[in-house]
């Protein structure tokens, strides 16, 4: 469809009921409606694009110029930022800012106050939507980029919107601008429409650090999402009795697509959670009876090893779709035989392959293939296009069954990287076709392995873990001269393991004893977790080498260290 996320979810002729539920806050049973979703996100849309902030309105027409460009109001095509843990008020921010025509780009709510800076400067936001929790975050992410108390109060919306729960909390007192001013100023009669061509319009920037390098935004425009919502509907399976069970975080393309946009849009109520506890997952199942969620493995580990699915009535859970890392067969075929002996009946354990830049999924196992074939990531969406490439010159592709770099090319394909031409040339070529940094094979089926990456990304536990983003960290310490990052894949829990090899300024030679080495790693460990989110922390240790291999061009040789490790455990 041409037209906007917006007009997808809420259509001028709506087919499902007004007051059918779209979605759950967990905590508190809080339901929010088709109309009141709505009814919110066109009231948030009327006062982003409207609302002055006191200290500009009493500055005067100077500083409401200055204002304009900087902060509230907002205008159709400038970029805010959202700072929020998942919760019921998400939603509303996405939908109210998507109303307004306005870019939503959504960060990682355990970012640090220099993560958050990059994003904020690197997608210029103009506005940055936060919960009361992470505000100090973000003061301090704006004083890193220069920005006064006075004009981060014009550019922050404190999001402390309890529909429970009012009259809203302290916020607004302590000089910020809370997000139920913007609400109770009017509302916009209706969104702001990206119909034909200009549904190629940039609508949500997402972060992704791509096959190198830095987090860099992702460009996805309506049409981007508008077709990923309707060509996943062929293999992603839905009932109009389903309750989908929102726990992986929103900021995430997959959880932003899927469960913000692509569930609304087939009327599939979704019950939004906090972070991932055992428990509070299992409680969740069994409070909403809920049928189906969108998992990554180490939730999967959970529900086969830890004792909470034996504590609550799992019984309504019908399907498990996983995603954003790979899913070992020895994992699925645990869950299964647990949660059937638990009295769950026709489980369906699928998995999917995307990226952040395809909007995001490519292959999809649908529900009747769960279980024949197992490890894979499933069948190619329709109106997708993929390729195989061989490595070396000429890009050819590889002999069926071969393994090469996986291409594809389609409507989901990300417009490129925000900003960045020579990133974005990097990844697209002339005819349309995105090297995803995968290494995947074909099985004359149809069916897709991905087996191998080619890129530098590191996954913990479904989360990007940029190596260059530690490696900037690392030679910050005034000891290390060098650095370099790989991940370490841990069976015991599911996921790769960031590990930084670095190399001492005074070199090898420095350390009198292995005791005074092991000290410093576990130094520089402790170092690096005060200085980033939580996600790329070096849980898979920091090894003092005497050298980082490297290329005669002074690119680090990843490969190497990956060998080095292999040598060692006798493993990937
Ligand atoms: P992101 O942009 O954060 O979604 O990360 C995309 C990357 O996650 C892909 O390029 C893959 O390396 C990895 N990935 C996602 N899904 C799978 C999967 N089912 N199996 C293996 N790797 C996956």
């Amino acid at each position: 469809p041409r037209c906007s996320i917006f007009s997808l979810v809420f259509p001028t002729l709506d087919r499902h009921h007004p007051d059918s539920p779209v979605f759950i806050d967990a905590p508190t049973g809080y339901v929010i409606r088709r109309a009141d979703l709505r009814r919110l996100s066109l009231s948030l849309a009327y006062g982003v694009t409207h609302f002055v902030p006191p200290a500009a309105a009493s500055r005067g027409f100077f500083s409401s110029v200055v204002s304009k460009r900087h902060g509230l109001p907002l205008q159709q095509g400038q970029v805010a930022l959202i700072f929020m843990p998942n919760g019921i008020a998400y939603p509303i921010v996405f939908y109210g800012l998507q109303a307004a025509g306005v870019r939503t780009t959504l960060a990682n709510a355990s970012y640090t106050p220099r993560e958050l800076a990059h994003q904020l400067r690197d997608s210029a936001a103009e506005v940055a939507f936060v919960h009361p929790t992470l505000l100090p975050t973000l003061e301090k992410a704006w004083r890193e980029l220069g920005v006064d108390l006075e004009q981060a109060r014009a550019r922050t919306v404190v999001v402390d919107w309890e529909p429970w729960n009012a009259p809203p909390t302290q916020a607004t007192s302590a000089g910020w601008i809370s997000i139920n001013s913007l609400l109770s100023m009017g509302t916009l009669a209706k969104e702001v429409l990206f119909d034909g061509d200009k549904s190629n319009e940039t609508a949500m920037l997402c972060y992704s650090s791509g096959t190198t390098g830095l987090a860099k935004g992702v460009e996805s425009t309506h049409y981007n999402i508008t077709s990923l919502v309707t060509i996943h509907k062929s293999l992603l399976e839905y009932s109009p009795n389903d309750v989908i069970l929102g726990v992986l975080p929103f900021y995430h393309i997959f959880a932003a697509v899927l469960l913000t946009i692509y569930w609304p849009v087939y009327n599939c109520p979704v019950v939004i959670q906090g972070p991932f506890t055992p428990d509070s997952f299992c409680a969740n199942i069994a409070r909403y009876r809920v049928t189906g969620s969108l998992v990554v493995p180490p939730i999967l580990l959970a529900l086969a090893k830890h004792p909470a699915p034996e504590q609550h009535d799992m019984t309504s859970l019908r399907r498990a779709i996983s995603g954003a890392a790979p899913l070992s067969e020895a994992l699925m075929n645990a869950v299964i035989g647990r949660l059937e002996k638990l009295g769950c009946k026709d489980l369906v354990i699928s998995q999917g392959y995307g990226l952040t830049e395809t909007s995001p999924t490519v292959f999809c196992v649908p529900d009747h293939l769960s279980r024949k074939i197992v490890g894979s990531c499933g069948l190619l969406l329709s109106n997708l296009q993929v390729r195989i490439v061989q490595d070396g010159p000429g890009d050819k592709d590889a002999p069926e069954g071969e393994p090469g770099e996986l291409w594809v090319r389609g409507p989901t394909v990300m417009k490129g990287y925000l900003n960045n031409p020579k990133a974005t040339k990097d990844v697209i070529t002339k005819d349309g076709f995105f090297k995803t940094g995968d290494i995947a094979v074909r099985h004359p089926d149809g069916h897709y392995y991905i087996v191998d990456r080619k890129k530098e990304l590191i996954k913990y536990k479904g989360f990007q873990v940029p190596p260059a983003d530690l490696e900037a960290v690392l030679i910050t310490h005034p000891d290390i001269a060098d650095a370099a990052v790989i991940g370490v894949y841990s069976t015991e829990q599911e996921t790769e393991l960031p590990r930084a090899y670095v190399v001492h300024a005074k070199g090898l030679g420095f350390f009198k004893s292995p005791e005074e080495k092991t000290k410093f790693e576990t130094e520089i460990a402790n170092w690096v977790a005060r200085k980033v989110a939580k996600h790329k922390q070096v849980r898979g240790g920091v090894v003092v080498i005497d050298a980082i291999p490297k290329s005669a061009a002074g690119k680090i040789l990843r490969r190497q260290l990956k060998d080095k490790v292999k040598e060692e455990t006798g493993r990937d």
